[in-house]
């Protein structure tokens, strides 16, 4: 039997007294590790979190607790090498999807702790200058942000086991509150890994960062008042913690990353072998390919001119034809595995699921598999559907497959196609392809209710633009309605969440006294 890997909880290692849910290899089928987070005492673990590592981190100011995070950045730096092995092993990740997560994570709280500069030495952030309340102008409102007593809890999806930690870890540490993570089961170990190399740095207070692995059976039940949740994984779970009665009851404050169903959408006007069209073919393969599809904000509906379904089908298809498909390990694969065979076998249902109302226009089955056993990795070419009738198909605005997958939708009119990206219910992203950058505003305006994040890509940012699926941590990451409704990230405006706002009344005295403070 592999070993289980120990919790850090209450400021020690513990390890659950079961045998543990074994870890896999998704493309050799071997066990890796095991978790086990079972008879561990919650409850004071998380008192432990809040009352000893939310009252040290609070006594520190900003720029010290930005000093922290640069700290804990050194120590992932130095640690890289380990956990590019761990997601070849645990992720079956190619190494640059491998560097999305690795490498993004320690960008990511890098620019927390680069925050941490800039918001100084004080210990409250004052939110917009003293209105006055009365007539006589001593007396007036100043409003206030300062961190909530408690702890942030993270319930974590399998697809970023380390940039799903740190890009929530940085805001919720800069802002001074604790951590407790909890990893997806199925990739638990880099998680671990990571926290594991940064307690043992000693760059944390006690209690400020935790990490259970393994069933989240009672950590829902484990939070109080003033604590948060922060949840990413699928809409099925997001209704299990929103309903939960800490949520429901308690007024725990929780935010929801969901299902999304991301779009691509080239302008009218385009031209076959035109800049905007290629740059669409580009983003459109890449999405579809990195990290084998497993990403929340990948292109799932790519909307082109009628007239140019043709040839997009044929440029996207050639282009995934060359995709190598198979083991991480051999330096011709371009994609990796998925993360198991579960979730082979659940992107095989979507599949079939969206195949009823979708042509296949290029079929992932053809990829013959390198160096991996197709009855052993969780291996899948990448398929290109294709609609011929946009109104009458459902399934496509409905059905999130998690994988290697996009449908290409056929759009008459500017108007059709807006209507149509929002029949997603509300995405993480949606990215615009074209070369008038006027017609390219004006679509960007119109759908920005219902995306969290509009990615415009016009030929003078070809060279420069960072992306379609790339989270940045300057930008928002979120989305309403079938997204989740949340809000990550977005530069300083991460801290809004793990802080709490009041308004003071007071004479202006008061007030300036509490300039000084913060
Ligand atoms: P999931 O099954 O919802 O699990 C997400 C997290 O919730 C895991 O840490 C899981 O722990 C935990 N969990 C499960 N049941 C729970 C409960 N009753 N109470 C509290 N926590 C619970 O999602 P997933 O397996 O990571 O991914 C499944 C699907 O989610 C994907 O196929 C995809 O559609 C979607 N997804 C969306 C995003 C996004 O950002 N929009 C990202 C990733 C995945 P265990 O692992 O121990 O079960």
């Amino acid at each position: 039997m592999t070993s289980v890997l120990p919790n850090f909880l209450a400021g020690r290692w513990q390890s659950g007294p079961g045998a543990g849910t074994p870890l896999f290899d998704p493309v050799l089928g071997d066990e890796l590790v095991r978790v086990d987070a079972s008879g561990l005492d919650l409850e004071a673990g998380f008192a432990f979190a809040r009352d000893e590592g939310g009252a040290a981190l609070r006594a520190l100011t900003y720029r010290q607790r930005g000093q922290l995070l640069a700290n804990a950045v050194k120590v992932l730096q130095a640690n890289r090498d380990a956990y590019y092995e761990i997601a070849t092993a645990n992720s079956g990740t190619v190494k640059s999807d491998s560097a999305v997560d690795i490498d993004g994570a320690i960008f990511t709280l890098g620019h927390y702790a680069k925050l941490g500069d800039t918001l100084g030495d004080t210990r409250l952030l004052r939110d917009g200058e003293p209105v006055r309340l009365a007539k006589d102008p001593l007396f007036q409102s100043q409003h206030v942000s300062t961190p909530t007593r408690g702890v942030a809890l993270f319930i974590n999806a399998f697809n970023f086991p380390a940039w799903g930690l740190w890009e929530k870890a940085g805001p919720a540490l800069l802002s001074g509150v604790p951590v407790i993570v909890k990893p997806a089961t199925a990739t638990a170990w880099l998680t671990q890994r990571m926290v594991r190399d940064v307690v043992e740095a000693g760059v944390f207070p006690p209690g400020a960062l935790s990490v259970v692995c393994g069933s989240s059976a009672g950590l829902m039940d484990a939070l109080e008042p003033f604590d948060v949740v922060s949840f990413t994984g699928s809409a099925e779970t997001a209704s299990v913690i929103r309903t939960h009665p800490a949520v429901a009851h308690r007024s725990v404050r929780a935010n929801i990353e969901a299902d999304s169903l991301n779009s691509a959408l080239l302008l009218p006007g385009a031209q076959p072998g035109g800049e905007a069209f290629h740059l669409l073919v580009r983003e459109v393969v890449r999405e579809m390919t990195v990290k084998s599809g497993q990403k929340c904000t990948a292109i799932r509906r790519v909307f082109v001119p009628a007239e140019l379904f043709e040839a997009a089908s044929e440029a996207i298809s050639a282009k995934l034809q060359g995709i190598t498909v198979g083991n991480p390990r051999n330096e011709t694969v371009h994609m990796g595995s998925l993360v198991n065979r579960a979730q082979l076998d659940a992107v095989k249902d979507g599949l079939a699921s969206l195949r009823e109302e979708a042509d296949v226009i290029h079929d992932g089955t053809t990829h013959a598999l390198v160096d991996a056993d197709a009855s052993v990795a969780a291996c899948v070419g990448p398929t290109l559907l294709g609609v011929v009738d946009a109104d009458k198909a459902s399934r496509v605005h409905d059905v999130e497959v998690f994988g290697p997958v996009a449908t290409l939708v056929p759009y008459r009119s500017i108007e059709h196609a807006i209507t149509l990206v929002r029949r997603g219910q509300g995405s993480l992203v949606t990215s615009l392809y074209g070369a008038d950058l006027v017609a390219l505003a004006e679509a960007s305006v119109d759908l920005a209710s219902t995306q969290g994040r509009i990615h415009v890509i016009s030929p003078d940012v070809a060279s420069m633009h960072t992306g379609h699926g790339n989270v940045m941590p300057m930008s928002l990451h979120g989305g309403p309605g079938r997204a989740g409704g949340g809000e990550e990230l977005g530069g300083h405006r991460a801290l809004g969440f793990y802080h709490r706002r009041a308004a003071i009344q007071a004479s202006q005295t008061v007030l300036d006294a509490l300039r000084r403070l913060g």
